[in-house]
């Protein structure tokens, strides 16, 4: 579920939420923008549109499909021989969420060199990447990467060919930020079972001084943040919040360039329907959640966090919509949504839905022997580095592609 303090956990199937959301709360239909007709048809589209009344009642789909919603240990449990060894050095064994680290960002300024061979060939690698990671970890555990080896050895797989590369840079990280990329760290093994078993497990915390992810180069896993909005609208409150998605989703029915992008990728995936019908089931996965935290300054400054499907694995469609989406202006109740320029990103976990101090990983029960997974990580984190700076260029680049022609 989704709590209104703690941003993004992963414990309740996200129709819960919904469910307890509206079980002691009137709908604000009331509220809802003015100016938008949304039961009105469109051109000879039969399909109409829900009321804004109806809408608000309604939980997002696809909730089953949204990787930050999954936890580790996904599909079958390897069998009893594909499992490490009783003599294995010990680790924390319970269910982490699900780590959703897109590919640009495991490959973002690691040494073309590693780069190559990675794009050529993605399956024959997986990503180790540290909690905390970046230049400061690094920079502090140069040999990090012998210490996930040598763990790694300990499982009872067939360790021939099994190496762990450090993460070389392309460009020097600033050393003004402590968790610039490169992330990841590569691992390579010529035993399927325990590559298998790395990426079923995902996350081993071993000490107070490593803990870290392993999952696949894997090109078409995409975040399912679509953006960030800040502003006088944005509260603490499930019922504003609801308001909001709805409004959000009014806007973007109505809005030619977002049709026009919708119906396409929607078309291409062989999904069915006229064109309003197309674009209402485009933003039908779309959730808007609450993430408290604070500016760069310290001030409080929350986020609301539109999340939604997405409609493409290409990469240049994919910019396409979400700048569509990014670029209609909804107000919600006299007050305009801001895109905000900041971009949630946890300087633990690496998860686009929560900063630092929300992460949830070391609330995950550990085995006593080993304590919370890189807790002194996590603690100095949390002090540092909430949430990262201002991304001004992404956020052109993409307006950009919306004012060219389609
Ligand atoms: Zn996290």
């Amino acid at each position: 579920m989704r709590n209104e303090q703690g941003g993004a956990t992963v414990t309740e199937p996200e129709g819960a939420r919904e469910e307890a959301d509206f079980a002691h709360k009137p709908p604000a239909s009331q509220r809802l923008e003015e100016g938008v007709e949304p039961d009105v048809e469109m051109g000879d589209d039969t399909f109409r549109f829900p009321s804004a009344r109806d809408e608000y009642f309604k939980a997002p789909t696809f909730a089953y499909e949204n990787p930050h919603l999954d936890m580790t240990q996904r599909g079958d449990k390897p069998g009893p021989k594909q499992l490490p060894v009783a003599t294995a050095t010990p680790f924390t064994s319970g269910l982490f969420p699900r780590a959703v680290i897109p590919f640009d960002d495991l490959l973002a300024n690691l040494d073309m060199a590693l780069q190559t061979q990675i794009k050529e060939n993605p399956e024959n690698f997986l990503a180790v990447v540290p909690f905390g990671a970046g230049n400061k970890f690094f920079k502090a555990n140069p040999d990090v990467n012998k210490r996930v080896r040598d763990f790694v050895a300990t499982l009872g797989y067939n360790n021939n060919g099994l190496s762990v590369h450090k993460a070389e840079p392309q460009d020097k990280p600033s050393d003004k930020r402590d968790f610039e990329k490169p992330w990841a760290m590569i691992l390579r093994a010529n035993d399927p079972d325990l590559c298998s078993y790395l990426v079923w497990q995902q996350t081993f915390a071993i000490d107070r001084t490593l803990a870290f992810n392993i999952v696949p180069f894997d090109k078409n896993l995409k975040p399912w943040v679509i953006a960030n909005y800040c502003g006088d609208a944005v509260a603490n409150n499930a019922d504003e919040r609801r308001t909001a998605l709805v409004a959000i989703k009014q806007k973007l029915w109505t809005d030619a360039n977002f049709r026009k992008i919708a119906d396409r990728l929607m078309a291409q995936q062989g999904i069915s329907g006229n064109l309003n019908k197309r674009v209402y089931m485009a933003t039908s996965s779309f959730d808007l959640t609450f993430i408290d935290t604070n500016n760069a300054g310290g001030d409080l400054a929350p986020i609301w966090q539109l999340t939604g499907k997405p409609l493409t694995n290409d990469k240049d469609d994919h910019r396409e919509y979400l700048a569509a989406i990014r670029n209609v202006t909804v107000y919600v109740n006299m007050n305009k949504l801001k895109l905000d320029k900041r971009v949630v990103q946890c300087v633990g976990c690496k998860a686009p839905t929560h900063p630092g101090h929300k992460c949830s990983f070391p609330d995950h029960p550990t085995e006593a022997e080993v304590g919370s997974p890189a807790e002194g990580v996590l603690e100095e984190a949390a002090e540092i580095e909430t949430i990262k700076e201002v991304e001004v260029v992404e956020v052109e680049i993409e307006a950009a592609v919306v004012a060219g022609p389609l």
